[in-house]
């Protein structure tokens, strides 16, 4: 059994099911849709938060959160898992970084380390981005990356303009 974190995201409401989802209802659906998986067990779940996107052009803002959880899927099995959630949500694949209805990420698998041309391991600009940082330092502030420095101390370097925890 691995550790995993998956970063999710959504700066756009869809249908599912015959139902209007705001952002933060997708996400909601999205954790639902992961604790459904007999290979999946959630185990925490981050606060939500607002998040000016940095994407092209103008776009709404996102609800972002971080989930923890514990599965016997390959990292490649949950990356296919996770796009079918997303498909299964409405994701449109237009324009790089572009507005959507469902953003799920695999942020770390264990130490696992991976660079094939579907899945980078860890998320490659994770370390960056204080809308993933704030969410996974609730859950794993003293989580150590490659780098050497661990979740705390890098959302102590990111900037927290445009956050907003909910
Ligand atoms: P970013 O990766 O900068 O957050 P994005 O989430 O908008 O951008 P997507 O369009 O959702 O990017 O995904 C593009 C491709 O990234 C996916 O098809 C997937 O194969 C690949 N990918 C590589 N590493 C990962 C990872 N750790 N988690 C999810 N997708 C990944
Ligand atoms: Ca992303
Ligand atoms: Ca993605």
């Amino acid at each position: 059994m691995a550790i995993a974190y998956i970063g999710l995201g959504s700066n756009l409401s869809g249908n599912h099911n015959g139902q209007l989802f705001s952002p933060q209802a997708q996400l909601e659906q999205a954790v639902l849709s992961l604790c459904a998986h007999h290979r999946i067990d959630v185990l925490e779940q981050s606060s939500f938060y607002q998040t000016t996107a940095i994407g092209p052009g103008q776009q709404p803002d996102y609800i972002n959160a971080v989930v923890q959880l514990q599965t016997s899927l390959k990292p490649i099995e949950l990356l296919d898992l996770l796009q079918s959630i997303e498909n299964q949500q409405g994701r449109e694949r237009t324009i790089r970084w572009g507005a959507r209805t469902l953003d799920l990420d695999i942020l770390l698998y264990d130490q696992h380390t991976e660079n094939s041309q579907r899945l980078i391991l860890p998320h490659p600009r994770m370390h960056e981005r204080s809308f993933v940082l704030a969410p996974l330092a609730e859950l794993a502030p003293q989580l150590t990356l490659a780098g050497g420095k661990n979740i705390a101390e890098l959302l102590a370097n990111c900037s927290m303009q445009g956050i907003v925890k909910l």
